[in-house]
């Protein structure tokens, strides 16, 4: 933890680390109050500042699901600790979870994933722990989605490098201070080239500064695969955000899905710390919710407040419970055998002070990387602009659309190179056999470098948009002489 996430102190009293406690929805609210007990009964300084957010928000008519007290709380506090909230389907305009992931820039994701004593899955015995960290706040889920045409959608998947780097020095942070030795980059670097690309690229520049952490690169697709062949072989492992959202849910489901899935928010101005598992409407309020996953997150929550003390004590007395199979929750009990929320509690309770067959892991405070403010900006030692994709909708077939671009074309300093359809060749000569849609990507180059490219792409795109319908355009560049763009399957 550094200065910037240091959590507020009380002021009166013993040093007790403030903490915004959201109850959320469903069985939110068992959940967080069974999680606060056992923290309580373990001797952890919590001072607890309630906040709202979630569902009843919603229906009062703030589209964010979280009111400004809310905000101010965790502004002030730092630290939350949050029960679900219910995404409302019919009402609302945003997720709350998503709110409050990206008005704090919670960047960083962090999903343990282990073997818990009791829980018996088809992996059990294989000796699964393993960390998923997930970048949070970039790649599709910036949510930048336009309709092209009346039938073709495009989400724009934006990675940057600062993103990159950001959320892959916090996993080779945390690598160091869990004990762990092999960091997994995980991307689809094959297939998107500049956008998975630049997270394997920046992994391959900053590892050396790492020599302790074995670093390795997989694409992810055999990620997954090898998760469910081998998962033990995996230690800590990095992706971009959507490949991150799925492999830390399948990784999940490796050692009893998302009711003993715990999770962390990580940023330079928060920490919230969450289960994975959603406010399950069907069972709140009937005393059957199962708390674990709660409180393997609020044990995290502990270890980054720096409570390490209090951390193991109640992991132990969870482990202990787990491992004496006594008094569980339904969800994990023996058939029959299952009590309610209030009683699984009660046991972890009395098991505090008692030692499991499993020790606790040591971990040293995590650090997070040093990020500069402001607005991040690097110029490329030279800058050159070669041409423009232009995307048109036109239902006409590629050979008369290129001969009207051509036409549009003349006097502009640019020259039709290609036009494509979902990625694929269609013209000067046709790559495959493609089925085509209604919208194009028609490449233009300059015929030579030009001072001013932007007065003849100005020019260019009046002339295309007198005769045809043109959605967006895409300055072709090069960075430091290398191209800024890919090409189409089938391109020269
Ligand atoms: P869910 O709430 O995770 O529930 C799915 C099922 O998992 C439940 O019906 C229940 O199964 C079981 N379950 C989940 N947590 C449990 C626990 N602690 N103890 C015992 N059983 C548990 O998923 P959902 O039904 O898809 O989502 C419900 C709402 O939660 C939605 O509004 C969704 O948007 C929201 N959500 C919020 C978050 C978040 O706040 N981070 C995350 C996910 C979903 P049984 O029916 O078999 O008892």
């Amino acid at each position: 933890m550094d200065a910037q996430t240091a959590p507020q102190k009380a002021v009166s009293g013993i040093a007790k680390t403030r903490v915004t406690a959201i109850p959320g929805d469903g069985i939110g609210p068992e959940v967080v109050g069974a999680v606060q007990r056992i923290l309580a009964a373990a001797g952890a300084q919590i001072d607890w500042e309630e906040a709202e957010a979630g569902a009843a928000v919603f229906k009062r008519g703030i589209g964010s699901g979280a009111p400004q007290e809310t905000l101010d709380s965790i502004a002030r506090n730092r630290i939350v600790l949050k029960g679900p909230l219910e995404t409302p389907v019919d009402y609302g305009e945003k997720s709350a979870n998503v709110t409050l992931r990206k008005f704090f820039e919670l960047y960083g994701n962090i999903r343990p994933v282990r073997e818990l004593p009791g829980i018996r899955t088809p992996f059990s015995g294989r000796g699964i722990d393993m960390v998923i960290v997930r970048e949070n706040v970039e790649d599709l889920y910036t949510g930048i989605e336009h309709m092209q045409t009346a039938g073709a959608a495009q989400c724009l998947k934006l990675i940057t490098e600062p993103g990159s780097e950001r959320i892959l020095r916090l996993a080779a942070a945390l690598t160091l201070a869990e004990g762990r030795k092999k960091l997994t980059c995980a991307t689809k670097a094959n297939i998107m080239k500049l956008t998975e690309g630049m997270m394997k690229r920046v992994f391959e520049r900053i590892m050396p500064d790492y020599p302790a952490i074995e670093p390795a690169h997989m694409i992810i697709d055999n990620c997954a695969h090898q998760m469910v062949i081998a998962p033990e072989q995996f230690d800590v492992v990095v992706a971009t955000n959507m490949n991150g959202d799925i492999i830390s849910d399948l990784a999940a489901g490796l050692v009893g899905g998302l009711g003993v899935a715990p999770s962390s928010n990580i940023g330079d101005h928060a920490a919230m710390f969450e289960a994975v598992h959603g406010s399950a409407p069907q069972i709140a309020g009937r005393d059957l919710a199962n708390p674990t996953a709660l409180l393997l997150s609020a044990i995290m929550m502990l270890r980054h407040i720096g409570d390490f003390a209090a951390a193991e004590k109640v992991e132990q007395a969870l482990l202990v419970t787990l491992e004496e199979g006594r008094n569980l929750t339904g969800d994990i009990a023996r058939k029959g055998q299952g009590v309610g929320t209030t009683a699984y509690t009660d046991q972890v309770i009395a098991n505090l002070g008692r030692t499991s067959a499993h020790a606790s892991r040591a971990y040293k405070p995590l650090t997070l990387p040093d990020w500069p403010r402001g607005v991040w900006h690097q110029a490329p030692k030279a800058r050159e602009v070669t041409g423009l994709d232009v995307f048109i909708e036109t239902g006409t077939a590629p050979a008369e659309l290129a001969a009207a671009l051509q036409a549009a074309a003349e006097g502009t300093g640019l020259g039709l190179k290609m036009i494509e359809n979902r990625g694929v060749q269609v013209w000067p000569a046709l790559s495959g056999q493609p089925f085509l849609v209604d919208l194009f990507r028609c490449r233009f180059l300059l015929a030579e470098p030009a001072e001013n490219a932007d007065a003849d792409i100005a020019k260019l795109m009046a002339a295309i948009g007198a005769k045809h319908t043109w959605m967006h355009v895409e300055k072709l560049q090069r960075f430091d002489g290398k191209d800024g763009y890919t090409k189409a399957q089938g391109e020269n």
